[in-house]
């Protein structure tokens, strides 16, 4: 097994155990730009022990499911105001009658971002995130569920499997008052789609109520968002839940998950009967009961008043996982997660859909770098940079305290009074607080720089997309200069994916 968290990224769900037991402190999670969160380690920390390695669930093998299947259906009532049969709702009112604490994914109060935390409200019930899942960040509550669980209170989490798994790493031994609940997963969707998609919304003001397993149009397969001002509804094939399906801005691990419905992580397994939902109108869950534990809660399951329930056929539960695996990674994920970022959700779209659209991206750009090209640099002092291309990536390592500039050659002369588009993603390594990233019209060392980008220090070696827009005071450029200030510590570096500058 490898011995450094490095190597796992591809498969790093973002679990966050590593970052628990590092036993220096040297891991911590970061946010990417696509909006997950990876595992970053400082290497002055890092001893090298491997014991990030040995916890992660990432490398482990899962063991295949043994579940007995069964679905689900509660009172008509429950059924209306949830997600497929009310299965969720069902588990929340029984623990809750229990005294049980639970943690689930939680929508915050603008719902532009979800939370794994204690549910102690009952408008917290109707916060919880359904499917499509959008990425929580489970780890921040498992120091508190292991303090809940020796305090001798019983916990009931629910997460999606790789989830469920993590907090069984971080745990470590199992505990008779911990009831784990895991959900279908399709895979987890970038937190930051997920804010442009709303944000794209016609209308879009405060969030009145979001539905996301809406029963009034298309029977848990849409979506409603109600906006103060206007109301906002998805339908079946609306740009949400159609790109969702097709993996559009998911992790990169889940199209090689290897749970799904196969993985046994939870005392039970949850989700949204689709097929049976969808004939029926009224929605229908399933579970899957993996565990002594998980038969006894669904033995209680079973006596709620009014619930229907019978077992599933061994060739409707092939159906289900087959319904629930993660499509292959699309072509376009990464173009689309750019434009996102930089455009929006609706523009991303319609770009990487092919229709015409006002991103200015099919405009001639006067600046396109991409790392792997040919380096374009004209001038790069070798007194103040050392190249290094690796993984395709362009990293220049300063080889000194020296003013650093970079001069970036353009295929004309900048006007003056036009507005120009930038975008450049790029990453840094620095122990300076707060890097200021500056364009300059001239080449001088004394030149203005019009345009400045302060990095902060949690953006440290995270890769981020800067863009904005530019208008130069002098009639002729040469270069576009980039320099950064404040750019010290250990093998500082400032690392390029790619850099374009446009005519608006
Ligand atoms: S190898 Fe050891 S010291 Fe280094 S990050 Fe992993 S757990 Fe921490
Ligand atoms: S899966 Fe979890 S333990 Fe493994 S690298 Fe990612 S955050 Fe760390
Ligand atoms: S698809 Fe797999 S890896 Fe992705 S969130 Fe779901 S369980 Fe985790």
């Amino acid at each position: 097994m490898s011995n450094t968290i490095i190597s796992i990224k591809p498969a790093c769900t973002g679990c966050g155990v590593c970052s628990y037991i590092c036993p220096n402190s040297a891991i911590e999670m970061k946010s990417t730009f696509e909006g997950f969160s990876y595992p970053y380690v400082d290497p002055d920390k890092c001893v090298m022990c491997g014991k990030c390695c040995e916890v992660c669930p990432a490398v482990k093998d899962v063991e295949q499911s043994e579940a007995k299947w069964y679905c689900f259906a509660a009172d008509d009532h429950t059924r209306w105001i949830s997600a497929g049969g009310g299965i969720l709702n069902a588990l929340i009112s029984l623990a809750r009658d229990d005294e049980t604490v639970i943690y689930a994914p939680i929508f915050s109060k603008d719902h532009l971002s979800v939370k794994h935390r204690k549910l102690e409200t009952a408008d917290d019930v109707s916060l919880i995130c359904g499917v499509p899942y959008v990425q929580s960040n489970a780890h921040a509550c498992f120091p508190e569920i292991k303090e809940a669980l020796e305090d001798n209170k019983n916990v009931l989490f629910i997460g999606t499997p790789c989830e469920v798994e993590g907090a069984k790493a971080y745990l470590q031994k199992e505990y008779d008052n911990l009831i784990l609940v895991n959900t279908a997963c399709g895979g987890a969707a970038s937190p930051f789609v997920w804010e442009e998609f709303v944000k794209s919304r016609e209308g879009y003001s405060k969030i009145k109520r979001l539905d996301l397993g809406s029963k009034e149009l298309y029977c848990d397969e849409s979506i409603r968002i109600n906006f103060e001002n206007a109301a906002y509804q998805e339908v079946k094939s609306g740009d949400w839940l159609t790109n969702y399906h097709k993996g559009l801005f998911l992790r990169k691990a889940c199209y090689g998950c290897k749970y799904n419905l196969c993985g046994s992580s939870g005392d039970l397994t949850i989700g949204i009967y689709y097929p049976v939902s969808k004939n029926d109108g009224k929605g229908w869950s399933f579970v899957g009961v993996n565990s002594e534990k998980g038969s006894s809660l669904w033995e209680k399951l079973q006596q709620i008043p009014n619930v229907t329930t019978s077992p599933i056929p061994p060739d409707a539960v092939e159906k289900l996982k087959k319904y629930f695996s993660v499509p292959n990674m699309p072509e376009d994920r990464q173009k689309f997660l750019e434009l996102c970022y930089t455009h929006g959700f609706n523009k991303a779209l319609k770009t990487i859909n092919g229709k015409p659209d006002d991103t200015g991206f099919t405009k001639k750009y006067i600046l396109d770098y991409h790392a792997g090209d040919p380096l374009p640099w004209k001038i790069l002092d070798p007194v103040v940079w050392t190249k290094r291309e690796f993984d395709s990536e362009l990293y220049l390592l300063s080889n000194g305290d020296k003013w650093k500039r970079i001069f970036l050659p353009l295929n004309c002369t900048l006007k003056m009074s036009t507005q120009y588009h930038y975008n450049l993603k790029l990453k840094m390594k620095t122990d300076a607080q707060e890097v200021r990233l500056m364009f300059a019209e001239k080449a001088e060392a004394d030149s203005v720089c019009p345009l400045l980008h302060k990095i902060r220090a949690y953006q440290n070696d995270t890769w981020m997309i800067i863009s904005g827009t530019y208008i130069p005071t002098t009639d002729i450029l040469k270069y576009f200069m980039l320099t950064s200030t404040d750019f010290t510590g250990k093998d500082p570096y400032i690392c390029f994916d790619w850099i374009r500058i446009r005519e608006e």
